[in-house]
């Protein structure tokens, strides 16, 4: 079995998720839009699965909750509202180290001519430029978009007070929640924010599901319509299997998110990991390590030196690949090529620095076992690489 430490990419359903999902798989009728017994039996799941999720990010009340097809699509849908929302602003305001879903869908906006786009920048570390992100907000602001927990260095981004500056311009704040369940708690009125989006397959619900937060009495318009599902805010039949194992993985995330000393423990194996790696070779270091992190997340730089043919991160993973150790180089890459990081460009690092890095991220089910083979794997693979020609 491969030492799994690419959890941040995706997780397995727990075996709670896949048990409570299979029933409802080969239901009959199993439609909760049906008036009969069988429906009826469908909506109170989906029911219970939405009180799972609003506990999950701590909304008001289970209405907020609107189930989607994952992270993509909620976040997707969250812009295009904020957007409806503010018909007549054309400021959208983000950060320069946001996923590809947010990222790519405010280019389209402003390839379109529809909307400008402020991207706020970060520091060497990953942290956010609130000085700069308060100075842009203003009256030309339809939507502040931002991440909770960056997916490839795991730095949280402090966002105190963004969502009431948001309210005061009449904003609309969308938070980039999918990398916290499971690893923070995460709570929604704390960040005072419109709409928040979340990923069933990063903390070991089904792929495919997700939901999106969307605070009473915001302004909402679906982007798919159709018929009267969700109430009205996401058209299509319900993925119900997908649904009641998303609710089960809520409540699983939300007892380990919240309780500090499963926290603490993953925080334990995680900083064991990134000891060892970075004492693995001279210059190794950790991107985002002076920063607030969740704890299951290290993305370890290393120095391969600057000559035109020296490794880099595609380079270690394929031989880490070839151990069974799952990781990732944090970018688009293929067997023997990096692209560097965008979103450690960000952060100043070069383009050599940016694509000579790796990411490994854990789960609670990370065994001991799994964290020697990786870190004898690198070392292995990085002695591989001093001594290939
Ligand atoms: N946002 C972040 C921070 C992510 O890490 C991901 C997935 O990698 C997404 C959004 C997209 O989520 P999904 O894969 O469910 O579409």
């Amino acid at each position: 079995m491969a030492a799994h430490l690419d959890q941040n990419a995706t997780t397995a359903a727990a075996p709670e998720v896949v048990a409570a999902m299979l029933p409802w798989l080969s239901a009959p009728s199993a439609n909760p839009s049906a008036g009969h017994a069988a429906g009826q039996a469908a909506a109170d799941a989906v029911r219970a699965a939405r009180g799972e999720v609003a506990r999950l990010c701590r909304a008001r009340h289970t209405s907020e909750v609107v189930f989607t097809s994952g992270g993509t699509e909620s976040i997707l849908t969250a812009i295009h509202a904020a957007c409806v929302a503010q018909p007549t602003r054309r400021k959208l305001v983000t950060s320069t180290v946001e996923h590809s879903a947010t990222r790519r869908a405010l280019e389209v906006r402003e390839a379109a001519g529809t909307h400008d786009v402020v991207r706020i920048g970060v520091d060497a570390e990953g942290r956010l430029d609130r000085a700069a992100l308060f100075a842009a907000l203003d009256r030309e602001t339809a939507c502040v978009t931002l991440l909770a927990a960056n997916n490839e260095t795991g730095v949280v981004f402090d966002l105190v007070g963004v969502g009431e500056a948001c309210a005061r311009v009449g904003a609309a704040f969308h938070v980039d929640a999918v990398q916290v369940p499971g690893k923070l708690p995460l709570d929604v009125r704390a960040l005072a924010c419109d709409l928040a989006s979340i990923s069933g397959h990063k903390f070991h619900g089904p792929r495919g599901t997700g939901a999106l937060f969307v605070r009473d009495g915001f302004r909402f318009t679906p982007s798919i319509v159709g018929g009267p599902q969700e109430g009205e805010r996401r058209a299509g039949t319900e993925n119900l299997p997908g649904i009641v194992g998303l609710g089960v993985a809520a409540r699983l995330a939300r007892q380990k998110a919240e309780d500090p000393a499963t926290r603490a423990a993953l925080a334990a194996q995680r900083d064991r990991l990134e000891r060892a790696l970075v004492a693995l070779l001279p210059g190794a270091h950790v991107h985002g390590a002076g920063a607030p992190r969740v704890p299951n997340t290290t993305n370890v730089g290393f120095d391969f030196g600057a000559a035109a043919d020296a490794p880099d991160a595609a380079t270690l993973l394929a031989l880490l690949f070839e151990a069974g150790v799952e990781a990732s180089a944090g970018s688009a890459c293929n067997a023997r090529k990096v692209a560097p990081s965008p979103v450690l460009l960000a952060l100043g690092r070069t383009p050599r620095q940016a694509a000579s890095a790796l990411r490994f991220s854990l789960s609670h089910g990370t065994t001991e076992a799994e964290l020697d083979r990786a870190i004898s794997a690198t070392e292995a693979a990085l002695s591989a690489l001093r001594s290939s020609p």
